[in-house]
Parts: C-alpha cells; structure tokens; sequence
C-alpha cells in the first residue's frame, strides 16, 4: 500500500451545493468562482460538475484557457482583469470577460480599437479598498469607454469586506454600488458566498459564489443545506503508549498527563494539512472524535486515543475534514480559514472522485 494520504472529491455534492446556491438566489444568475484551481478542488473536474452555472470567475487567463481548451462555452470572468496589455489577444481569442478595476486598464483597452462588444465588469470600490475605482474615477473611466468604445457592454460590480459578519460597512457598499449605478442602471453583482446566505437584498443581477459550493462557509442557518465536497483523509500508521510526563514531537509541546495511548497518522503540512493546527485540534479516527496532540510535522500528526484505545487500530481510516468535521471547524484551530486549506492541498495529495 503506498502512503494513504488522499483528498476525496464528492463532485454529486459539488452539484447539489450549486442547486442549492440557485434556489436561494432566485432570478439572479450565478458565477460560480473557481479560481486557485477550483478552490483546491480541481479547475477542470468542478467546472463540469458545476455546468449548470451561468458564467465561471477565475484569477488569471491561464485558468480560462484552459476550461475554453476543455470545451467549456460559458461566459468567463477574469476577476482582476487584465494584468498586463498583451493578454488583450488571448482575451479576445477566447472570448473572455473582464472586470475593470483602474485606468491603465481602461488605456490598455481602448489602444487597440477592439471590435468586439467585451463585456466590462466595471469595479467600484465601495469600502474595500483593495481593487475599484472611487466614484469620480469610475465616471471617467466610464465616460471614455462611452466615447471610444461604445460598443463595450459595461457593468458594475463591487466586493464586500465584511460580509460575513453583521457589520455597518456592509449596508454602506450596498448603498454606495446602488447610488453610483443611478445614472446608469447597469446590471450589478456585489455578493459573495457569506452576502448570498446572509442578505438577499444583495444579491442583485449576478451573485458570485465562491466558498459555498464547496460546502464550507456555510452559515448555522443553512448547513443543513449544503455538503462538504472535499474530505482529506488517511490512515493510522502506527500505535504507541507513553508514560505519565513523556513528551510528544518536535519541540515537545505536549506532555503525557496520563498513561497515554496516540495514533500517528499520515499527513502532514507537507500534505497541506496546516502546521499551526493547534494541540486539541479534532481528528476523526474510525468515526471517533480524538484530539490532536504535538505539533504537526512534515509528513505525520500524533493524535490521543487513550480514550478510545480499544477501539481504533493500526490502519484505521482517519477524516482530517470532510463530511464528519468541517473544513472551518479545523482551520479555525489553525488559527487560519477553510479557504486556506482546501487551496492548500499539495500535489503529492492523491485525488480521488467520488
Ligand atoms: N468575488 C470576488 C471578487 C472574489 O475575490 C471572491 C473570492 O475571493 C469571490 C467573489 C467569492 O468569494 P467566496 O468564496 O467568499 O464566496
């Protein structure tokens, strides 16, 4: 048996967790964001099962070639647009779909009188203060793209900073993306996964989904709707018992109060499984919810069992997250959110689709 360290992959729930995504936003259409390869998933493997999206979101012209070489139709969203003048050919080769978040890029756009009606995602920012444009800079950009390149279909779209708390700033960008559109009645898009589960009134005419098809991020009202996609999951390696004050791993940062019985298994942050993990940190082991103990090392994780000792063994099956413990629940412990992790998974990770 070769290491047993393997990342499953429920594309079925992948599907419904879109479903459901649709039935909350009702008319709105949906971008389904599979950047960073799929959130970790797979670019090409999640853009399939997700085909019943409207348009996919990407970061980088590298990921949109690669679903239009897969034969994918859809619209394409470059997130951040254009990085650089010369990837205007590959967009208009392929037909992708920008957003516009600063005057270079409008310059790159209109020094090459295109022909073809792009569609422009016009990105105002609202209070993020990461990409956009600020009101006054959004009406210059908008007013030479009218006069030089009339025939560009524009839209608005900004980002919420805070979307998933109750946080005033939201109703703030909500209202700022609303009042910059009066003069435009543009079509808009603003939410995310936590805007989409958690205000409706946000979700306008395109939601951008990211996390929430994955099956994490899932607020408490709505978990029982959705379902986690991605399981990382291994096996035991080895059984040992150590006395009352034995101290365990590298940097002996947890010590034996007890007799104490641990379970090494095999995973570690050279699998993506996150360093910081903290001693206490749950592991599922043989359906068993046991705590990690000691730091995480490169290829391996020591767990107490000494509760359940007589019921786990050499070989046993181990959920470091997935359907019995979530992606959040870990990374919180890590001090870190379920987006790093699931991004995190490393190539020596075998994938296996369910
Ligand atoms: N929209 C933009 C502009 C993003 O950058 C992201 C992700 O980072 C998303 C939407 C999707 O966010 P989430 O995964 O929180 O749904």
């Amino acid at each position: 048996m070769s290491r047993p360290i393997q990342a499953l992959i429920n594309l079925s729930a992948l599907q419904h967790n879109l479903i459901q995504t649709k039935a909350m936003v009702g008319a709105a259409r949906v971008w389904a964001v599979i950047k960073a390869n799929g959130y970790g998933h797979g670019l090409l493997r999640v853009a399939k099962a997700l085909n019943q999206a409207d348009g996919f979101a990407v970061a980088s012209v590298e990921e949109a070639i690669l679903l239009r070489q897969a034969g994918f139709l859809h619209p394409i969203l470059l997130l951040e647009g254009l990085f650089d003048e010369a990837e205007l050919q590959v967009v208009l080769q392929h037909r992708l779909d920008l957003v516009v978040h600063s005057h270079h890029q409008v310059d790159w756009l209109l020094a090459h009188s295109v022909k073809e009606p792009l569609h422009l995602w016009l990105k105002l920012d609202t209070g993020m203060h990461r990409l956009g444009f600020n009101e006054e800079g959004l009406h210059q950009a908008l007013f030479r793209l009218k006069h030089h390149a009339p025939h560009f279909k524009c839209h608005l779209m900004s980002h919420l900073a805070c979307a998933e708390d109750d946080h005033p700033l939201n109703q703030q960008q909500y209202q700022r993306l609303l009042a910059a559109n009066q003069t435009y009645q543009f079509k808009l898009s603003l939410a995310n996964s936590a805007a989409i589960q958690l205000a409706p009134t946000m979700h306008l005419n395109w939601v951008r989904p990211g996390i929430m098809l994955y099956g994490a991020g899932i607020a408490p009202q709505h978990i029982t709707h959705f379902k986690p996609v991605m399981s990382l999951v291994s096996r035991v390696i080895a059984i040992k018992w150590l006395a009352a004050g034995e101290g365990v791993g590298y940097g002996q940062t947890w010590f034996a109060t007890r007799p104490t019985c641990l379970a090494v298994v095999a995973v570690g942050y050279g699998d993506g499984y996150p360093r910081h993990a903290e001693n206490g940190t749950p592991v599922i082991i043989n359906n068993l919810r046991v705590p990690l103990v000691g730091r995480v090392s490169m290829d391996m994780i020591t767990v107490d069992i000494t509760d359940h000792a007589n019921q786990i063994k050499l070989n046993d099956p181990v959920e470091l997250w997935g359907e019995q413990l979530s992606v959040d629940e870990v990374a919180q412990h890590a001090n870190t959110i379920g987006y790093e992790l699931l991004c995190g998974i490393t190539q020596r990770v075998k994938i296996k689709e369910l």
